[in-house]
């Protein structure tokens, strides 16, 4: 099972923020910004890469509870980000979207 997997199940701890049926957010471990949270899918889906049409909607919950949280937190800018690829950027193969943000 892979690390994000391990973390949506609580068998890793991780500072959950936010959790739904169709996503778990928790805060980076390595933070970029005032604010850094990963929006991971519940379900196993290793990359954008890989979406299927049918998923599309999984991504649009991603993105729209990025914006609910960076609302909630008062952020006064932020940049949503989907690493794809090895040469992409992407360390963890589990689909996510980072919520990097500035106080
Ligand atoms: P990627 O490069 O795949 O887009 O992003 C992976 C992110 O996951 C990185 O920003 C990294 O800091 C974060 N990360 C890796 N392992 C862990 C972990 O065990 N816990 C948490 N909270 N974040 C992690
Ligand atoms: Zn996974």
């Amino acid at each position: 099972m892979c690390i994000f997997c391990k973390i949506i199940n609580k068998e890793i701890p991780s500072d959950i923020e936010y959790e739904d049926n169709i996503c778990t957010v928790f805060h980076d471990i390595n933070p970029k910004g005032d604010h850094h949270m990963l929006l991971v899918s519940k379900k196993h889906i290793p990359s954008i890469a890989d979406l299927e049409d049918q998923d599309g909607d999984i991504v649009k919950h991603l993105i729209l509870k990025a914006r609910d949280i960076a609302k909630e937190k008062k952020m006064s800018g932020y940049k949503l980000i989907f690493n794809v690829g090895e040469k992409g950027g992407q360390e963890i193969f589990h689909i996510h979207l980072h919520l990097i943000g500035s106080a």
